[in-house]
Order: structure tokens, then C-alpha cells, then sequence
């Protein structure tokens, strides 16, 4: 692909002035910006002018250019990259941002700025509250008190003393924003910086609010009713709209998120809906069956304990569990039957016991008796 003549490119002849070259620059760079001109090839010419102005403004370069041609500055030249890999690669293009500004200036307002006087919504807050685990089964009414930015009353937000009004800042015209003019090799460039006069704001309180010293807005507690829905979890959150904090310029309240964390319980476990417990009974209920009350989170309620039921086996309490956050119904409790073995019995019990076995054909040596005991039995 043939190069084509950067002098040509910028529309410039070969005697131009540094003046005329800047001059041709900002000119094609502000028609061709692809911001600004969204025909096709636009975006291609606005490389080709970079590439072209990146080595004509340069004294040095330009020499070689003129010596050389495109390869004296492209190749082994040394300056390396100016043209190969697109205008975003292209050398110090941050130094011609400011340019831009300037030329946005022209073509689209200050629009790149939000206006500092504009309504803004306020802040969101986080909150965590603590519950007691009936609670998150039952659901509650209950009350949160919080600090939270809230909107001046006596200036209504506006921070300024009652019977006078905020003026627009005269240094910036409201915008918050100043614009410098600095002198540079291509002519002046001009940045735009926070207004130190109104610092931001775009206007200029000249008396203050007493209540809120001009800022608009104070701290303050506020205290809301919270209905915890029955069934909440561990962990979940839920937004309680417009109690965050204040807006400014009038700009509407935040949202309040409230976390909630789940105090244990000590005779329920919970995953999600379902709720887990264990149940003792004695190997004698296990073997015969038997019905047994249970705890649940509804009250206890009966369970049947069928004959020859096995350790650890579990019953599924159908509803007895946690209810459904959205729509009707409880998720289910599941308990676990923990057979328990009698670390003392009495003798006659014993005796039983041993009959028990025996009844069944088997035989027994019952190994709890004590040393002087098995010895009284030896010398008889
Ligand atoms: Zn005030
Ligand atoms: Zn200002």
C-alpha cells in the first residue's frame, strides 16, 4: 500500500510553517474525529492526520521525513510507532485530549459534565439486624433506628439562611466548572478543573443555614417499622426503599438494605426451609414401637415410633418445617431417632433382660458385675 504524502494528508505544502501545519492539524483533526464525524473512511483519515501531524510538528522528524520519506520516520528512524498501530498507539496522544475538550467545547456544550445543580439521589445503607431464630420462623413486627443524612428543614436543602437564595456561581456560570488557557508548542491549550470558587457546587452560598452550616442536609436518626416476613433466612437482605440517605438539590432519598443475621437455636437446625432435630429413645421404644412426642417449630406434635425402628433412622414431619418467604406452606422437619442404651439398670432388670434373651434361644454372660461380686459367686 502506497503511503500517502503526509503533507498531502494534512492538505499543507512542503515549506509550510510550524503555524500552518497546527493550524491544518486542529482543523482536519476536528472534522474527521470519529466523535464528531460518523462517516465512513472518517475515522481512517483522522489516523492518517494523526500520523501525519505526529511527524510533521516534530523539527526532527519532519527533517528526516523530507530526507527519507516515510520509512526515514517509520522504520529504522528510530521514532518508531508514529502511524503503525493506529492513532490510539499514537505517541502523546494523551497530550491532545485538552485539544479535544476545546473542540468539544465547540461542537457539544460543556453536555460531557454532569450539571453539579442536578437533583442527585442519595446513598444507599447497609443495615444488620440481629433476630432471635422463633423470630425468622414467625416473622415480626419490630423497630430499626439508624444515623442517616437526612435534608435540612429549615432551608429545605438548598443550604441557604431562610429569606435568601443560593446565586449562581459567576466564575464558572454554574457549571462547578473552570476552564485554564496554557501556552504550549501547538498553541493554547485549555483545561477544564473544578471551579475554586463555588469548589463544585455552581453556586455560592453567601449566607449560609444555620442549621446545616450550607450544606443542605444534617445528620439525623431516623426509626422505621420493619415487618420481618415469616420464613426469612440467614443472610438475606431485603431494601426498604427511600430510607437511605439524603438526596441533593432536592434529588430523592437512597434505599435502606437491611441483612439479616439468624440467632441459633438450640434445639432446631435449620438448612433453607427444612428443619432438623434429634429425638432419643430407649432401645426398648425402638424394639416394641411406640408413640412419642416431638418438638417442633409449630409446637410438639405426635410422632409414631413403629416396632424394630433402627438407629438414626430419620421420620420426615411433613409442613412442620420453616414457611415459604413466597406463598403458602412450610417446608418439612426431618428428626433422627437416637436409640439410647441404659448405662445403669437395677437388677431386676437385669433379670429381664437376661429372660429376654434366653427366650429367644440364645445365652448370655452378663459383664457388669463387680470384682467382689464375681469373687463372692467363685468361693460359694
Ligand atoms: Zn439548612
Ligand atoms: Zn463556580
Amino acid at each position: 500500500m502506497a503511503q500517502e504524502d503526509y503533507y498531502n494528508v494534512l492538505g499543507v505544502d512542503r515549506n509550510a510553517s510550524d503555524k500552518e501545519i497546527n493550524a491544518a492539524y486542529r482543523k482536519l483533526a476536528k472534522k474527521y474525529h470519529p466523535d464528531i464525524n460518523h462517516e465512513p473512511g472518517a475515522e481512517e483519515k483522522y489516523k492518517k492526520i494523526n500520523e501525519a501531524y505526529e511527524v510533521l510538528h516534530d523539527q526532527q522528524k519532519r527533517a528526516q521525513y523530507d530526507q527519507f520519506g516515510a520509512a526515514g520516520v517509520n522504520g529504522q528512524g528510530g521514532f518508531g510507532g508514529a502511524g503503525q498501530g493506529g492513532y490510539s498507539d499514537f505517541g502523546g496522544f494523551g497530550d491532545f485530549g485538552d485539544i479535544f475538550n476545546d473542540f468539544f467545547g465547540g461542537a457539544g456544550g460543556t453536555s460531557r459534565h454532569a450539571d453539579p445543580k442536578a437533583p442527585t439521589r442519595g446513598e444507599d445503607l447497609d443495615y444488620t439486624l440481629t433476630i432471635d431464630f422463633m423470630d425468622a420462623i414467625k416473622g415480626k413486627k419490630t423497630q430499626v433506628s439508624y444515623t442517616r443524612s437526612e435534608t435540612c428543614q429549615t432551608c429545605h436543602g438548598n443550604g441557604a439562611e431562610k429569606g435568601t437564595q443560593p446565586v449562581t456561581c459567576d466564575k464558572c456560570g454554574g457549571s462547578g466548572i473552570m476552564t485554564i488557557s496554557q501556552k504550549s508548542m501547538i498553541g493554547v491549550i485549555r483545561r477544564q478543573t473544578t471551579c475554586d470558587k463555588c469548589r463544585g457546587r455552581g453556586v455560592i452560598i453567601e449566607h449560609p443555614c444555620h442549621t446545616c452550616h450550607g450544606n443542605g442536609v444534617v445528620d439525623g436518626k431516623n426509626t422505621i417499622e420493619v415487618n420481618i416476613p415469616a420464613g426469612i433466612d440467614n443472610g438475606q437482605q431485603l431494601r426498604y426503599e427511600g430510607q437511605g440517605e439524603a438526596g441533593k438539590n432536592g434529588g430523592p432519598y437512597g434505599d435502606l438494605y437491611i441483612s439479616y443475621r439468624i440467632r441459633p437455636s438450640k434445639d432446631f437446625e435449620r438448612k433453607g426451609n427444612t428443619i432438623y432435630t434429634t429425638v432419643p429413645i430407649s432401645f426398648a421404644q425402638a424394639t416394641l414401637g411406640d408413640e412419642i412426642n416431638v418438638k417442633t417449630v409449630h409446637g410438639e406434635k405426635q410422632l409414631k415410633i413403629p416396632a424394630g425402628t433402627q438407629p438414626n433412622k430419620e421420620f420426615t414431619l411433613h409442613g412442620e418445617g420453616v414457611p415459604y418467604l413466597r406463598g403458602n406452606g412450610n417446608g418439612d422437619q426431618i428428626t433422627t431417632i437416637q436409640v439410647q442404651i441404659p448405662k445403669t439398670i437395677n437388677q431386676k432388670q437385669k433379670d429381664a433382660l437376661v429372660e429376654f434373651v434366653q427366650a429367644g434361644g440364645g445365652s448370655i454372660t452378663p459383664q457388669e458385675k463387680g470384682f467382689f461380686e464375681r469373687l463372692k459367686e467363685k468361693l460359694q
